[in-house]
């Protein structure tokens, strides 16, 4: 107890750059502490290391709200100025890749908001796209990094992950401006009873709170009581999705959504109508490829593939292939990673893509992620609900395929 509490100041009382110095003095104390009393001196370097991570999140939010200050400064500087316009118009031209999630007022769902963009934001990019140059569809696109059609103007192809119901917004307003989008299908929560993990802790995250979700979390991990939880909203979600990044699937992360959807039963939510509204169902899916929208393949369950061996990876690709073809009748040729980022790709992913029809795959990367072009690793510009100006601006950094 002694040895928790001479944790705990540290990482709330200091919050400016020598924090994480001062975090590791304290714990090299407690590490010394420990060592005159070996009982429980695991536990205590245990419990330091996550307040070390937790107070490094919030070092880190603070340093990258002022980053994300000076970049907006300057993105609205550069558009208005004409400078964005200007460096687009002078860059060799490409095909590059936006991905999205939901569209509508932020608001209104527990979701995120990160991974909303509201509908007016979205035809404002539309129309700030075919400013730059065309919004084209994915099937413009061909495995081969080649375009079929050469074209001397930049190119854009706008996708949405996941499967969210109000995705049919967006592929309303894309066809009113005459543009398509591309939908990124999980199979397992098309027509969905229940939410998936991921959204089961940003909910829970919603509906419960912050400590809640920890104290189960932590209960779980064999974290005493009370030694995390003067961690922030923020904090504590970014420990949550770092947590069932990890552990998706387990038994642990299991028994963790296990309990806190009985919490969220007992103050008698509706838990299964959140599901039904939140995803689209077959029916819906093939209303969107009626409207225009092309679809692609995001894997049955939405788990991490680095965490799978080879013939998980392979059910999560072909399984959700084979769906997706047999309830839409189209074929589906592009694969998006779930999460996306670099750790959560497999090593084997581009061979098991490919000896299962895909020609293409999409990472949620900026950058390729081996330094050169990879048709199984096409970086994209994961968009928040910024304004178009802000976009552009973001565009200028992300990596695209060339038209040739
Ligand atoms: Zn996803």
């Amino acid at each position: 107890m002694l040895l928790r509490s001479s944790i705990a100041p540290p990482s709330t009382s200091h919050r400016g750059p020598g924090c994480r110095g001062a975090l590791l003095r304290a714990i090299e104390t407690i590490r010394d502490r420990g060592n005159e009393n070996r009982d429980g001196a695991g536990d205590v370097m245990a419990i330091g290391s996550r307040v070390l991570e937790q107070t490094r999140c919030t070092c880190g939010l603070a340093a990258a709200g002022a980053r994300e200050y000076m970049r907006r400064v300057i993105a609205f500087i550069c558009w208005f100025t004409g400078l964005t316009r200007l460096v687009f118009g002078l860059r060799r031209k490409r095909i590059r890749f936006l991905a999205y999630h939901r569209i509508g007022d932020r608001q209104a769902d527990f979701l995120p908001y990160q991974l909303s963009c509201g509908g007016p934001r979205f035809q404002q990019h539309i129309t700030m796209l075919g400013s730059l140059g065309r919004v084209v569809p994915i099937s413009n696109v061909t495995g081969n990094m080649a375009v079929r059609r050469a074209s001397e103007h930049n190119g854009f192809v706008i996708m949405f992950d996941d499967g969210f119901k109000d995705n049919l917004a967006a592929v309303d307003i894309a066809a009113r401006n005459g543009a398509s989008v591309c939908v990124a299908l999980t199979t397992d929560l098309i027509g969905a009873q229940c939410l998936i993990p991921l959204h089961t802790f940003y909910y829970l995250h919603w509906k419960l709170g912050a400590r809640a979700v920890l104290a189960a979390t932590n209960e779980q991990a064999g974290i005493p009581e009370g030694s995390l939880d003067r961690a922030d909203a923020v904090t504590a979600r970014a420990m949550v999705e770092h947590a069932i990044g990890d552990q998706i699937g387990s038994a642990p992360a299991q028994r963790v959504v296990a309990k806190l959807e009985k919490q969220c039963e007992d103050s008698s939510h509706q838990y299964a109508a959140w599901a039904q509204r939140l995803y689209l169902t077959w029916d819906d899916v093939r209303l969107m490829i009626s409207r225009g929208a092309c679809i692609a393949a995001h894997s049955c369950s939405h788990r991490r593939l680095s965490a799978l061996d080879r013939k998980e990876i392979e059910r999560e690709v072909t399984t959700c292939k084979r769906i997706i073809e047999h309830e839409t009748g189209i074929g589906v040729n592009a694969f998006v990673y779930p999460f996306g980022e670099r750790t959560s790709v497999h090593a084997d992913a581009d061979d098991v893509l490919l000896r299962s029809g895909f020609s293409m795959a999409f990472t949620a990367e900026r950058t390729w992620l081996d330094g050169g072009p990879n048709a199984f690793a096409i970086p994209r510009l994961v968009v928040g609900n910024w304004p178009a100006w802000r976009l552009a601006f973001e565009l200028l950094f992300t990596d695209g395929i060339d038209i040739t």
